[in-house]
């Protein structure tokens, strides 16, 4: 467990066995739905259980350190309990996925669009349910199960105030094959095309001077 990352320079990160994820998006709803992550042709999960769920809150900025280490403690005594709010984190961000393909310029089955926001809001409403997890968070409940279901209520909020209330927040997504990851386009004159521009943008530029490369090379051989 690794929150790296105090300068701005630098985004934060969450280290697992299957390697860092940085926090990219801008925000933490969007950092959540990137956990679902395409590595090469591969797509890979960054939140396989519960004790992931909880250790990425902290650098997404969702958890504190000290509620996640209280959490990686709760959850070994109320395996059914994490392991109902871990589902419901996974439910939520297939669910968020959804919404945000849509908004972003299509999924790749527009058949599965129209269900999705009904969907998205009954989970937010269903996460969203016990305020009193909220506000009683700063209080320590170490023997309370329903405390497990504290990363999903806080994803939820992040997902609520993006998905629910209106505002000029452009998102987009990342034009990097097979990237796809979602941010926020905070500048207003220049689009965002990337991710991170260390990784998918340089990736691209790569791409573009080789192929430029193979280019002079087929008009000057042998120089
Ligand atoms: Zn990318």
């Amino acid at each position: 467990m690794n929150t790296s990352g105090l300068s701005s320079a630098e985004p934060r990160a969450y280290f697992s066995a299957l390697g860092r994820i940085r926090m990219l998006a801008g925000d933490p709803a969007l950092d959540f739905a990137n956990t679902l992550h395409w590595r090469g042709a591969q797509q890979m999960d960054f939140l396989p259980d519960y004790q992931a769920l909880a250790e990425w809150s902290v650098p997404a900025g969702l958890l504190s350190e000290q509620e996640m280490g209280m959490l990686v403690l709760l959850a070994p005594r109320f395996p059914r309990a994490a392991e109902a709010a871990h589902s419901a984190a996974i439910a939520l961000r297939t669910a968020w996925r959804a919404g945000l393909e849509e908004r972003t310029g299509g999924g790749p089955n527009p058949e599965t669009r129209s269900p999705s926001s009904p969907l998205l809001e009954q989970l937010l409403t269903s996460a969203l349910s016990d305020p009193g997890l909220l506000m009683s968070a700063g209080a320590r409940r170490e023997d309370d199960e329903r405390m497990l279901f504290l990363p999903v209520s806080r994803i939820a909020l992040a997902v609520a105030s993006l998905a629910l209330i209106p505002a000029e927040r452009a998102m987009g997504r990342c034009e990097g094959d097979p990237c796809g990851g979602f941010f926020l386009n905070t500048s207003r004159s220049k689009p965002r095309r990337w991710c991170s521009m260390d990784s998918c943008g340089n990736r691209a530029k790569a791409r573009g001077f080789r192929s430029r490369m193979m280019a002079e090379e087929i008009r000057k051989p042998g120089d």
